[in-house]
C-alpha cells in the first residue's frame, strides 16, 4: 500500500514537472539571437551619451560644466571657452574647448542629463560599450558627437 502510494506521488510529481516543461516549450523565447537580432529597448533606456547638434550643425552644449558639477561619479571633465565670433561652434557665447566622459566611472544615473539647461546631454539606447583597453572607454568630445552625425546620416547598424 505504501508503494502504492509513493507511486501515485512520484508520478504526480513528474507529470507537473512535465506540464511546466511543455507549457514552456510552446512560449516564444525571451532570448534574442544577438548580435544579428538586436533588443527594443524603452524609449526611456539610459545608454551612452550623446552631444546634441542644432538644426543648422551648431552644437548645443555651451560648455557651462553643469554636466561635470552634477557628476556624482565625476566621470565628465568639461573645458568651456569663448565661441569664436567669426566661426561659432555653439549657439552659446561660450562652447565645450573639451569634453570628456570615463565610462568605466560612469554609473548611467542620468544627473548629468537631468542638469543640461540646454538638453544638450542626451542618454540613447546605446548599450554597446566594450573596449580593448581602458583609454577606449575614455570619450572624447568627437567620439560623443560622432554617433549623432551618424545617426543623422542614416546608419541603420545604430540602435
Ligand atoms: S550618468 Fe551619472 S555617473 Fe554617468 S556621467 Fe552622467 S552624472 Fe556622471
Ligand atoms: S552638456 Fe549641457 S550641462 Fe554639460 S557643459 Fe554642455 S551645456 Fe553644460
Amino acid at each position: 500500500m505504501r508503494r502504492l502510494q509513493g507511486l501515485l506521488m512520484d508520478l504526480r510529481a513528474l507529470t507537473r514537472g512535465f506540464r511546466v516543461t511543455f507549457r514552456t516549450m510552446l512560449r516564444a523565447p525571451v532570448t534574442l539571437r544577438y548580435p544579428e537580432q538586436r533588443p527594443v529597448l524603452p524609449a526611456r533606456s539610459r545608454g551612452r551619451h550623446e552631444l546634441q547638434l542644432h538644426e543648422n550643425g551648431l552644437e548645443k552644449c555651451v560648455g557651462c560644466e553643469l554636466c561635470a558639477l552634477v557628476c556624482p561619479a565625476d566621470a565628465i571633465y568639461v573645458e568651456g571657452a569663448e565661441n569664436p565670433k567669426d566661426a561659432p561652434i555653439s549657439i552659446g557665447e561660450r562652447y565645450a574647448k573639451t569634453y570628456t566622459i570615463n565610462f568605466l566611472r560612469c554609473i548611467f544615473c542620468g544627473l548629468c542629463v537631468e542638469a543640461c539647461p540646454t538638453e544638450a546631454l542626451q542618454m540613447r539606447g546605446d548599450f554597446e560599450l566594450a573596449g580593448v583597453d581602458r583609454e577606449s572607454l575614455i570619450y572624447t568630445k568627437d567620439r560623443l558627437l560622432a554617433r549623432t552625425v551618424r545617426r543623422e546620416a542614416g546608419d541603420s547598424w545604430l540602435p
